[in-house]
């Protein structure tokens, strides 16, 4: 990172990400890692992150919508990929012929994939299977099919699966993490779900229930492939634990260069409504990142940054585009580094220490830096 930052700037250490993915594969020794690099690979990049994934072992891509999974098959990436939430009109046709596994959730979407799997055949235009993988509804009340319905849902995946219109790859689900006993509820449940859906006679090559913090905590929750978003961008899915004790480095340095700094007297007011004024004469240092670009508004008057190896408190309120902070009698120029966030073990703020400032968790910290950050990859595979 000796390069001078960028006015606003992501840095995404690749490398970084690929160790996160052989570590993680290590310590969770399933036979199958989905690295899951929806919205945007967590506001990282998906295109990168996962080439970098990819590099560590990882042998599945995840993510929510079709259109993100065909961004990547447009961008050269052949890895198998599982997409899981959808329109409830969607076109399921773009993504057979892409060669993506439909996450389906419901018997209407089995007929959905499969109507569009014969028109495909019958204009000539497939030369694979439509692969689907089975959402079961297993605790957290939103999408899957939920267990009154196991039995007719197997019954017509089966069928069609005979009539060579689908293949049923997969049975998953996902936990809530509320507890120990509410996640190994979710178990037993997705349990009894692969119990019927053998009975029902489909042999699904992958099983799979946990994301990161049940594939860390709870090995009963691996089955055989795991969905690892968070951990892969090296930081904890768990709130209170760092990413080195879980031996992982975090993937993105926020930062960008001083914009503006003045001298000013005590009882300064600083932004808008004047939520803060200073005790003394203080210097100021504005930082041209904002709400816009995913700063949050709540972080006003709590977060800090780090500007030449030292930290700063943020004084006022965040806006749109900047924010203010007070560096005290130390020489801060204009130009300067500032680096919101990165990697704590080398002294600047975490996402973390933003989440906690913001009342929130860091995965919403790094997904919604928004699209003025320019993001620059370093360590590519
Ligand atoms: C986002 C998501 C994941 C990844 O979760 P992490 O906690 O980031 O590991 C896994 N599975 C599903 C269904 C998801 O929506």
């Amino acid at each position: 990172m000796a390069e001078p930052p960028a006015f606003r700037e992501a840095v995404i250490d690749l490398a970084a990400l690929t160790a996160n993915v052989a570590h993680l594969r290590e310590v969770v020794g399933t036979e199958h890692l989905m690295a899951v690099v929806k919205a945007n690979g967590y506001g990282h990049g998906a295109v990168e992150c996962a080439r970098a994934a990819l590099a560590g072992g990882a042998d599945w891509l995840g993510v929510a919508d079709l259109g993100e999974a065909v961004q990547l098959r447009e961008a050269g990436i052949d890895a198998p990929i599982l997409a899981w939430l959808h329109d409830p009109d969607a076109d399921f046709l773009p993504a057979i012929e892409a060669g993506i596994d439909i996450g389906v959730s419901s018997a209407a979407q089995l007929d959905a994939v499969a109507a569009a799997r014969r028109r495909l055949v019958t204009e000539g235009r497939l030369h694979g299977q439509a692969f689907v993988q089975v959402k079961l509804e297993t605790g957290l009340s939103r999408n899957g099919v939920s267990e009154p319905e196991w039995a007719e849902a197997f019954a017509k995946a089966r069928a069609l699966e005979r009539a060579g219109d689908i293949v049923v790859r997969g049975i998953f689900s996902h936990v809530s993490n509320a507890s120990p006993e509410d996640d190994a509820i979710a178990i037993a449940v997705f349990t009894r779900g692969l119990a019927a859906a053998a009975a029902a006679g489909l042999t699904p090559e992958l099983r799979h229930l946990a994301a990161s913090a049940a594939a860390l905590r709870i090995p009963d929750a691996r089955f055989n492939l795991v969905r690892l978003g968070i951990g892969i961008y090296g930081l904890a899915p768990f709130e209170g634990v760092t990413s080195a004790e879980l031996g992982l480095r975090p993937v993105m340095t926020l930062r960008g260069r001083v914009a503006a700094v003045r001298r000013v007297p005590a009882d300064t007011g600083i932004s808008y409504d004047y939520t803060y004024r200073t005790k003394q004469e203080t210097t100021l240092a504005l930082v041209p990142l904002g709400y816009a670009e995913g700063i949050p508004r709540h972080a006003s008057n709590r977060a800090t940054v780090a500007i030449g190896g030292r930290t700063f408190p943020v004084r006022g309120r965040v806006a749109m585009d900047q924010f203010v902070v007070d560096v005290g009698d130390h020489a801060v120029q204009v130009g300067d580094e500032v680096v919101l966030f990165g990697d704590p073990t080398t002294g600047v703020p975490s996402a973390e220490d933003w989440a906690e400032a913001a009342g929130t968790i860091n995965y919403e910290i790094v997904t919604r830096i928004g699209s003025r950050v320019r993001r620059t990859y370093v360590g590519r595979p």
